[in-house]
């Protein structure tokens, strides 16, 4: 049963990509900048895999015809390309997105799933990375026990990397469990990532992270365009329009699309006010 979007409009902008980019365009004008999120993942069947490639290039497209009215920026999911079918599969897509993606001067970003693809993301990513360095980047997550070796080569690389928490259940021999160890961690990667790293994202609403990014580039006295701030559609918009108004980029993290439901169920669960928030509009309806 599919449930009505009324519930998820709070967190997804629409369900087609005619209602979302105007979306994308009020934020743009209102002084964010954007990335679009077609949601979905977790593809088995292959036809999907070339439907979603097919979506992502038409998405890319027509920002491109927006003539600079949306930000040319989207993110995705391989998994949405096939990276559970097949991984060559799954690179051949990538290649034809990021191709359209260069030719258009558009900034594609590989959003991190769960840890049964990390190492299958990590090692694509670095495939493609050296022909596509302008146009494409990748998503740590703090959470996660490896990521202070992936951090090091990433900057070794030059890679642009999005720094999160993380969102998905992991075992305890993969992942920090505790939100302390995970904080401190993060701050050691928004660290590296700003001193050495490319034009780091640092996407939290968390303000003990926010206050100490900005406390960290003023002391050390780092300019702002360093780095952007990222948060999600929806979520402390109110923190969102300060952290822009200070002089630092911040950018939102725009979804839409029908398939809206994994990443709706992601967001109840961080928060439980938000569960509140959608038993109450349903009632409202
Ligand atoms: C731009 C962006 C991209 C992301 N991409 C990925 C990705 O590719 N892979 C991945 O695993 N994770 C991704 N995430 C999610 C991330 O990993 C966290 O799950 C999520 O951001 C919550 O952690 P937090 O740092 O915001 O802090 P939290 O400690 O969860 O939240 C701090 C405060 O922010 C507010 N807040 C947080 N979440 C919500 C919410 N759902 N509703 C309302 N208020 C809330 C509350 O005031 C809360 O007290 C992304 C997050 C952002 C902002």
């Amino acid at each position: 049963m599919k449930l009505p979007f009324f519930l998820a409009r709070k967190f997804v902008a629409a369900e087609t990509v005619e209602n979302t980019l105007p979306v994308a365009a009020q934020l743009k004008s209102s002084g964010f900048s954007t990335t679009l999120d077609l949601l979905g993942e977790y593809i088995s069947d292959p036809q999907l895999a070339t439907q979603a490639k097919e979506s992502y290039i038409s998405l890319v497209r027509s920002i491109d015809a927006s003539d600079g009215a949306i930000d040319k920026n989207i993110s995705i999911k391989l998994s949405m390309l096939g990276q559970k079918i097949d991984e060559s599969f799954c690179i051949d897509n990538l290649h034809e997105v990021l191709t359209v993606a260069k030719e258009t001067n558009t900034f594609v970003r590989l959003d991190m799933e769960g840890t049964d693809v990390t190492q299958s993301t990590v090692s694509i990513f670095e495939k493609v990375h050296a022909d596509y360095s302008e146009n494409v980047g990748i998503v740590l997550q703090a959470y996660l026990k490896r990521t202070t070796d992936d951090i090091a080569r990433m900057c070794e690389m030059g890679a642009r990397v999005r720094l999160c928490k993380g969102a998905y259940k992991e075992p305890a021999k993969l992942a920090f469990q505790d939100m302390p160890t995970i904080r401190d961690r993060y701050l050691e990667h928004m660290e590296k990532l700003i001193t050495t790293g490319r034009y780091p994202g640092i996407a939290t609403h968390d303000d003990i992270l926010i206050a100490a990014t900005k406390e960290f580039v003023r002391s050390n006295d780092i300019a702002p365009n360093r780095f952007e701030f990222q948060m999600l559609y929806g979520i402390r918009t109110d923190t969102q329009q300060a952290i822009a108004s200070e002089g630092f980029g911040m950018r939102v993290y725009v979804p839409f699309g029908d398939m809206w439901y994994p990443y709706f169920s992601r967001r109840l669960r961080e928060r439980k006010e938000n569960v509140w928030f959608v038993l109450k509009n349903m009632f409202r309806k």
